[in-house]
């Protein structure tokens, strides 16, 4: 079932969306060489509350954190840590927050100091999956739209293994709703996209293979060649035109402009 919804919906997810970019944004500013994932994850799980939202990956399905910090050859769903950030990690950090009885969810992936460029491009060209993706959720499209431009971005334009096993998706009163948005599929196909529906696109891309696996603590999902993966997320509304990108992640990119720790 998937459900449309109205402008005031729209609106509260809008809300719970900005809350989260403003997180992540917190984040931004917090993030250098020496701090601990726990560190962070506190300080953002406070920053929710402070704002009058609950985390929303906490407690869902046994997860005990409110960030998904994924460094490095990690997709996806890791777990924040004791283990200080080091100049050169790549960071993603993946955040939810429910406010209102509506959810909102984004991504965005950090650099910590100096890497290589081949590195730099993976991050930069994922960020540009998530456009290429965003543009073309409007009504009358079908999802595979979506999907094929993802892919064709990363791993036809650019060599890139797209994750296959972990997929966007439909987003509102439950964190993850009907459809499924995968970042692979043929143009044409899946469901057709309707005025007011809320997606959450998020593109996985890794440098080398797509194959990935899960570490032993039952969430960590990490490249099988252990190069390093990135992951951008919006939330969004579907509309006539253009989609309504719900999520903000200008003010996280003014958070990294004003941290000398991370590559602008
Ligand atoms: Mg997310
Ligand atoms: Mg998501």
């Amino acid at each position: 079932m998937i459900y449309l919804k109205h402008e005031e919906e729209i609106e509260l997810i809008r809300a719970s969306s900005m809350l989260v970019s403003k997180t992540l944004a917190h984040v931004a500013a917090l993030l250098r060489p020496g701090i601990t994932g726990i560190e962070l994850d506190q300080a953002a799980e406070e920053f929710i509350r402070d704002h009058g939202g609950l985390p929303a990956f906490k407690g869902l399905s046994g997860f005990t954190n409110t960030l998904c910090l994924s460094l490095n050859e990690a997709v996806v769903h890791g777990i924040p840590g004791k283990s200080e950030i080091k100049a050169g990690d790549v960071v993603s950090v993946d955040c939810g927050v429910l406010m209102n009885e509506f959810y909102g969810d984004s991504a965005y992936t950090f650099i910590i100091g100096e890497v290589k460029e081949e590195i730099v491009k993976l991050v930069r060209v994922t960020e540009e999956c998530l456009y290429k993706g965003i543009e073309q959720a409007i009504a009358g499209n079908r999802i595979g739209d979506i999907s094929y431009a993802i892919m064709y971005h990363a791993s036809k334009i650019n060599p890139y293994g797209v994750v296959k096993e972990l997929v966007g998706h439909g987003i509102g009163r439950k964190l993850h709703e009907a459809p499924e948005v995968p970042n692979f599929g043929a143009k044409g196909k899946g469901p057709m996209l309707k005025e007011g529906m809320t997606l959450a696109i998020e593109p996985m891309i890794n440098l080398g293979t797509a194959h990935v696996k899960q570490l032993s603590d039952g969430w960590t999902i990490v490249t099988k060649d252990l190069k390093v993966s990135a992951h951008f997320e919006h939330t969004l509304a579907v509309q006539k035109e253009k989609a309504v990108v719900l999520s903000d992640h200008s003010v996280i990119k003014s958070a990294i402009k004003n941290n000398v720790e991370l590559l602008k």
